[in-house]
Order: C-alpha cells, then structure tokens, then sequence
C-alpha cells in the first residue's frame, strides 16, 4: 500500500467521537483562534492578490485591474469588501476629482509582518530553480545602494531574541472560549490554486496556498498545539475522517509533516512536524498577531509566554542586520524575475 493510500485508509475507521456528537445534534464548535481569523480573510486569493499589490504601491482601480487582470466586478466587490473590513480605505484622487483611489490603512499596513514571515518560509521552501522572487532591503541598514540584504526574523517584544515553537508556553487569555464552526464557503482559490500567483511569482502566495486551506491550516495549528495521532486530530477538529486523511496525506506529500510508526501491533502511525512544518511557525504566530490586535476586540484567546527570558511577549517581525522592527515604508525590493512575468496575466 502507498503511504497516502495508508493514511487514506486510517481514516476508514469508525470514528467514535464524531458520531457521538452527530448523535446529540451539536453544531461542531471550533476554538477562538486569531490565527484563524486572519487565515480566513487572506486564504481568498483574490483579496490576497488586491492587497499584496497595495503593498507593491498600487492605489488605483485600473492599476489594481491591469496587474491582476481580474474581471471589474470581481476587483470592485474585494476593493468594497476591504474597505469595509477596514484594510483599505478610499480617498480622493485630488481636491477637484470626483475619482477615488484606495490606501492600505494602518490595519492594512500592519499586515506587513505576516506578508513577511509567510514570504519567508516560502523563499526558504517553495522558491523553484530561478531563487527567492524577491530581494528584501532594510532601507535604514542596506548600506550604500542598498546592497545588503535583509531577511527579517521573529523575535520576542520582551527580550529581542529569536522565537521558535518549542520556546513558547501558551495560557488562555481573556478572549478563550469558543464559538460554532462557520459552515464551509465556497472558494475560488479551492479549485484553482494557481490563481494565488497570478501577476508575479511569489513566496507569498506559495505559502498560503499550504495553510490557506481550511482544514489543512487546522490540522497544522492542531499539531502546533501537540496533536499527533489521527484519532487525537479527529476528536479536537470534529472532521470527517475521510477529510482527515486527505489532508493529512496532503500534508505529508508536501513534507510538512513526517509520518511515524509508534506501535506495531496493530501498526499505529503519528504525524510529526518535519523541519520545513517547523518553520511554518512563524508565520502562524505573525498573523496571530494581526488577528490578536484588529479582529478580537482587544481579548487576545491566547497569551504567549518566551521560555527563554520567562516574560509574556507579543511576536515582532525584526530586520536581521539591525534587529528594528521592519516597517513597509522602511523596505526595498529587489525583483528577481523577468517584467514580462509580472504580466503574464491572462
Ligand atoms: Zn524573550
Ligand atoms: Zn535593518
């Protein structure tokens, strides 16, 4: 049997939690997850695109429409979605123009240190044969011409140092709890991931159409949280097993996590991050930032404690060279990919 079809067939055994609670008529609950808050709103490739583009300095609808090539409606109805989710906002052309374009509002620009960490583990994961798509440059310490390169990191508001999975304890915060799981909606981007890339290469884009996916982004923050075996991920996530077993033989083909035998008789498999599921940590926690500060009321759900300075911190984006937070209007881009890729849009 190939390994996916094992796992597949894993996921043929009854699943005894899932039918019990089919039986009391509950609603699946899922819990409070700022992480999930922001998957939610960045995993719809077109409103990913619509904001990575306001990032590279588009403000206007034409520009937005050239660089996309998306259809006037759909740009339109993301453009009005994020205003009124309050990550961009419309402003006047000029004092006499009855035109409108759209600026990043300081929610919107705050969602550059997520854009960073998901750019980063797709440089170091996902960049194919031609590199990194781009080159990122710290205005404030690139040298002359900026020709140092930057490669920020995750470090702790408390003590300045690097944040890895293991170094961080987690307690509930004032806005633990839970609520019923939103029914499934439909996603362009479930049918057609390549869309996320459409206009530029980008690391970005690779990185989320991992975690983008509902249930995969669950199962991934499941085993952040130490779930391992099948039937542990199936009690906490409340999913049909067949899901289960499909995202997780997912999971395993993309190398994010190892599949590991822990008993034999009967054989008995658990899922272990592998060193590239590891580095997706940083990604999580930056957006959990982002959903912490805009989208929970000011309740974080979870509150963060670094084992190695024993203070409760926030996560911070940092430059590697100079170790200052990294601001987008701090930052430069070198494009290493050819202008005729950027408009390969059809
Ligand atoms: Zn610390
Ligand atoms: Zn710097």
């Amino acid at each position: 049997m190939s390994k996916v079809a094992a796992i597949r067939a894993e996921g043929t055994r009854p699943p005894a939690a899932k039918r019990t609670r089919a039986a009391a008529g509950a609603r699946p609950r899922e819990r409070n997850c700022s992480v999930a808050r922001t998957v939610a709103i960045l995993s719809d490739a077109w409103t990913f695109l619509v904001i990575r583009e306001a990032f590279f300095g588009a403000r206007r609808f034409e520009t937005f429409r050239v660089r996309l090539g998306l259809p006037r409606g759909t740009l339109a109805e993301r453009l009005k979605k994020l205003t009124r989710q309050g990550i961009l906002r419309q402003v006047r052309q000029s004092e006499t123009s009855s035109r409108h374009e759209y600026r990043l509002t300081r929610v919107g620009l705050d969602l550059y240190a997520s854009f960073i960490a998901l750019l980063s583990f797709g440089d170091r994961w996902l960049a194919d044969g031609a590199g990194p798509p781009l080159t990122l440059i710290h205005k404030d310490c690139g040298g002359e011409g900026h020709a140092l390169e930057c490669h920020p990191f995750v470090a702790c508001s408390a003590c300045g140092g690097a944040v890895e999975a293991t170094r961080v304890t987690y307690r509930d915060g004032p806005g633990a709890g839970s609520a019923p799981l939103e029914p499934l909606k439909r996603s362009r981007r479930a049918s057609d991931p390549s869309q996320f890339e459409r206009g530029r290469p980008c690391s970005v884009a690779r990185t989320l159409q991992i975690i983008g996916d509902r249930w995969s982004f669950l199962v991934i923050r499941q085993a952040f949280f130490g779930a391992r075996r099948f039937d542990e991920l199936q009690a906490r996530l409340n999913i049909a097993s067949n899901i289960l077993a499909d995202r997780l033989a997912r999971l395993v083909a993309e190398g994010i996590l190892e599949r590991r035998k822990y008993q034999d008789l009967p054989e008995r498999f658990e899922y272990r991050f592998s060193a590239k599921g590891k580095d997706l940590y940083g990604s999580m926690i930056m957006m959990m930032v982002w959903g912490d500060r805009w989208l929970s009321g000011g309740e974080p759900p979870l509150v963060l404690t670094h084992r190695d300075c024993g203070r409760d911190f926030t996560p911070v984006m940092v430059c590697d060279r100079c170790h200052e937070p990294i601001e987008p209007r701090a930052m430069a881009y070198r494009m290493n990919y050819p202008a005729e890729a950027a408009l390969a849009l059809k």
